[in-house]
């Protein structure tokens, strides 16, 4: 028995305790859902025996708890997919996607047109789908979205319930209780809010892998608002800077763009400065292309194509310099790498296919190994596995 409840006036908490001691007489298998559930001691407290207690808007959390006390019949066309679903990366990590959509309108990007605004998945469905996959051997899950830190701004942070208890619908909150279920976890895809700075303690902790991949698109003020993004390359070192304090062991991996329309050599020079002085870990960049139905291509003055991969190759050389510096560094420690077949594996460092690797002897796919770093280049390492 499902009993909804209300939680508003102390009348409304008394008879829903009254209902749900009625039908624990009647039935004995009861579910607790509604606004009095999320206040979950007091019902606890009053019908110990009740199976679960979600939340309001939780009707994932209700489904979980009626499957779990009453296992559905056997259905020969859905049966057969595995409970951590069919996915097509290799068997020992996969994507997690937590939401759709997205509410900035940065005026290079037509996703917003294409896929609507953000509509942020229950986090029990998230949770569930999470703990299945791990379940089935997943050691490490990607965090992505088309906005990770938006996560639940749609749904004003509702609470929802993950294994009795209420949680947030917050990136947070979210990483906090992916980072319980010991395996690594990479966040993708996080546009830069100043909330961002709550999950860094995270990552020092080692609760989820201290990596963040946060496009800072730009760094010349004039051109981020034209680009309808938040403008201040000043405040983003500052940024940073107290990232690395807290996790000196950070990975910081951006995107740019390079000949936006309107961009001056001095506004490329700027984004130059800002990445020398950012030594950000790992970059890519991309030369502005004239998405159809973009608003920035009404933008005057576009940079001719020539200008533009020009540009492009100086940003990328300069990155190239300071990736191999950073990888230098490296050399002579030893590091954890999740292996992906024989011989490569990744660090914390390295998302799959769009950073670089570890290259050493032997090892099997899906499992871990210290690898002794004995040699860097431009973009992978190579070592001894211990
Ligand atoms: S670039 Fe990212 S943040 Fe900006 S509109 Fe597109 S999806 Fe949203």
């Amino acid at each position: 028995m499902i009993v909804n409840t209300c939680g508003f006036i102390d009348a409304a908490v008394e008879e829903s305790l009254d209902a749900i001691g009625e039908a624990l007489a009647e039935n004995g298998r009861v579910v607790v859902t509604g606004c009095l559930g999320a206040k979950e001691g007091v019902v606890a407290k009053v019908h110990p025996a009740v199976l679960a207690i979600t939340g309001p808007h939780d009707t994932e959390g209700v489904m979980q708890a009626v499957h779990q006390h009453l296992p559905k019949p056997h259905d020969p066309y859905i049966d057969l997919v595995p409970p951590q679903g069919i996915k097509l990366t290799p068997r020992h990590y996969a994507y997690l996607k937590i939401s759709e959509g997205c509410n900035h309108r940065c005026t290079f990007c037509i996703i917003p047109s294409m896929r609507g605004d953000l509509v942020s998945r229950s986090i029990a469905q998230v949770m569930q789908e999470a703990e299945n996959l791990v379940k089935a051997g997943v050691k490490e899950l990607l965090v992505i979205s088309q906005d990770t830190s938006a996560y639940g701004v749609d749904v004003k942070y509702r609470t929802g319930f993950w294994q009795g208890r209420p949680l947030k619908t917050r990136m947070t909150e979210l990483c906090r209780a992916l980072g319980e279920l010991g395996v690594w976890v990479r966040l993708h895809y996080v546009y830069p809010y100043p909330h961002v700075d709550e999950v860094i303690p995270l990552m020092t902790a080692g609760k989820i892998v201290p990596y963040l991949d946060v496009p800072f698109q730009h760094a010349s003020a004039r051109i981020l608002r034209l680009m309808k993004r938040p403008a201040s390359a000043e405040k983003v070192l500052q940024r940073i800077r107290g990232w690395r304090e807290i996790c000196p062991d950070i990975t910081i991996r951006s995107t740019f763009i390079a000949g936006f329309p309107g961009e001056t050599e001095s506004e490329f020079a700027e984004l130059l400065a800002f990445l020398e002085e950012a030594q950000l870990d790992r970059v890519g960049c991309f030369a502005y292309s004239p998405v159809e139905g973009a608003a920035a291509n009404a933008l005057p003055d576009p940079v001719p194509e020539t200008v533009k991969e020009e540009r492009r190759a100086r940003f990328m050389a300069l990155q190239a310099r300071i990736s191999a510096a950073k990888l230098q560094r490296k050399v002579g420690k030893t590091l954890k790498v999740l292996i992906d077949q024989p011989g490569i594996g990744r660090s914390s460092a390295d998302a799959p296919d769009i950073d670089g690797v570890v290259h050493f002897k032997g090892g099997k796919a899906g499992e871990f190994a210290d690898v002794l770093i004995q040699r860097a280049d431009e973009h992978d390492l190579h070592g001894r596995r211990l």
